[in-house]
């Protein structure tokens, strides 16, 4: 609790234009790997789903070096939230690994992942045994939203792409598990009326793939070879206005093509996209039944207990005036049961949007080190989350403003005050205060607080005793509550 933290500007929370539905997985890399799908393919008619795997997940947040320009933390904690809907069926359930979110401040990363230099980098931070998911401002050459990489199997998202409602992640995790785009053998270019006549030819775009027909007859050799995902010519990629194809495209037979707009291995829009089919959900499972990829979920998961509670919040919450002596203000909230992590944000904006400083944290307090702002108004909330929930409610919206007092010896004139424990009774010598006191809060070093007392005598030495027999030892940290300011002292109980 005493522990500052140093805070990096993090990009505002909206995201970035997209201009494209992509991912960098062209044919040739899909090729890489068209061995071992190929395989996965021959053992998924074995498959079930009925056992659960647990897999983990790490996020790298990746800023320029300056530490600016990273995504928003609290997008990667959305994100495990839409990966479980969308895996929900495949019965695949992901968490947030215990190295969690990873803040990365490098500019070969941020721009230039897709060379040499970038990857080079990437390579220290990625961490074996869990998907590592780096979240860059570049992802490739041509400005795709996402990459799996088979070479490093580990998967690259832009950081516009992710959140929720964003579908890239569930895409590029169906490419970690082998899965091939719908409309494979048209990744080099999509169907259009101008090139490929209203009725295609009998071979995709790549001259060796079999153009997959409607009526289903090849389709265990055309496209990604699975008989449940209905031929798709790249449509998705030129049409994004609505979930229904009309393009009027025809089959090798004449036959009108109706791709299914539902599939997250296609390109049609996040609107649409919802589903894997019962095919590529067995061909992940069978994916997973891999020698290397055992170790992904055999492993211990963590404590799963649901999140019910919200934070309350202590302090700061008061909108009036509250002095401060250095550039460092102190945060506390309320413990919440089951929350491992607590995740706070706080910004000049109500809607979190101009500049938020995000925090995560162990326990219910912090101290942000940061240059406020005199006779502005903050605003922050908090979250409690676990490794298995990670988008639950988040604590009202609390607002404060702060009053600079600029001489030292005012501020400690202000309020200034020690605090012992002895024989059974706190101990709270008032040296100067300027302020009428109204309240006196104790926190344990967990942030919860243990005694809250309205009712106490200032005595004629400035002393305010109380008599509390039964603290067990420990850290603790006693507040004043004045109309216009708080003050926190640390007290050890031997
Ligand atoms: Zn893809």
């Amino acid at each position: 609790m005493s522990k500052s933290i140093f805070i990096l500007l993090v990009a505002g929370f909206t995201a970035s234009t997209i201009f494209c539905q992509n991912c960098g997985v062209e044919t040739k890399i899909q090729e890489n790997w068209m061995p071992k799908y190929l395989e996965n393919l021959r053992h998924s008619v074995f498959e079930k789903r009925s056992v659960l795997v647990e897999i983990p997940v790490v996020f790298h947040v990746v800023g320029r070096n300056n530490g600016s320009g990273a995504v928003s933390k609290i997008k990667c904690l959305e994100s495990i939230c839409e990966l479980n809907d969308l895996f929900l069926p495949a019965a695949i359930k992901f968490y947030l690994d215990s190295a969690g979110i990873n803040q990365i401040a490098d500019d070969a990363i941020f721009n230039t992942s897709y060379i040499n230099t970038g990857k080079q980098a990437m390579r220290a931070y990625n961490k074996p045994n869990a998907i590592n998911v780096f979240v860059v401002n570049k992802v490739s050459e041509n400005n795709a939203l996402g990459i799996y990489d088979p070479d490093e199997d580990w998967i690259l998202i832009q950081k516009g792409a992710i959140g929720t409602g964003k579908k890239v992640l569930a895409h590029e995790m169906g490419h970690f598990f082998s899965l091939l785009h719908t409309h494979f053998g048209w990744d080099g270019r999509p169907w259009t009326m101008a090139y490929d006549n209203k009725q295609v030819s009998s071979l995709s775009f790549d001259g060796k793939t079999p153009t997959e027909l409607v009526n289903r007859l090849n389709c265990s050799v055309a496209g990604d070879m699975l008989c449940d995902t209905p031929a798709d010519y790249n449509f998705g990629l030129n049409f994004q206005n609505s979930c229904t194809f009309g393009g009027n495209a025809l089959d090798p037979n004449g036959v009108p093509v109706i791709p299914n707009t539902k599939l997250l291995m296609s390109y049609f829009s996040d609107d649409c996209r919802n589903t894997f089919s019962e095919e590529q959900i067995l061909v992940m499972r069978a994916d997973l039944n891999r020698d290397e990829r055992t170790l992904l979920y055999d492993q211990i998961p963590p404590d799963n207990r649901q999140i019910n509670q919200i934070p309350e919040v202590f302090y700061p919450v008061l909108e009036v005036s509250a002095s401060f002596e250095t550039d460092t203000l102190n945060f506390a909230w309320g413990a919440v049961d089951g929350a491992t992590y607590y995740y706070m944000v706080l910004d000049r904006s109500s809607k979190f949007d101009l500049e938020p400083i995000e925090i995560i944290t162990t326990r219910p307090s912090v101290i942000v080190d940061f240059p406020f702002l005199e006779n502005t108004k903050y605003y922050w909330k908090v979250m409690a989350y676990n490794q298995h929930h990670t988008c639950n409610s988040f604590s009202d919206v609390k607002t404060f403003t702060l009053k600079r007092t600029t001489s030292s010896t005012s501020v400690k004139n202000n309020v200034e005050f020690e605090v012992r424990y002895a024989s059974q009774i706190i101990e709270i010598s008032i040296k100067t205060i300027h302020d009428s006191l109204s309240e006196i809060w104790l926190l344990n070093a967990s942030g919860q607080k243990v005694l809250q007392v309205k009712d106490f005598v200032v005595n004629q030495e400035n002393k305010i005793h109380l008599f509390y027999p039964t603290i067990p030892h420990g850290v603790y940290y006693l507040t004043l509550v004045g109309n216009h300011k708080f003050a926190t002292k640390k007290l050890w109980v031997h």
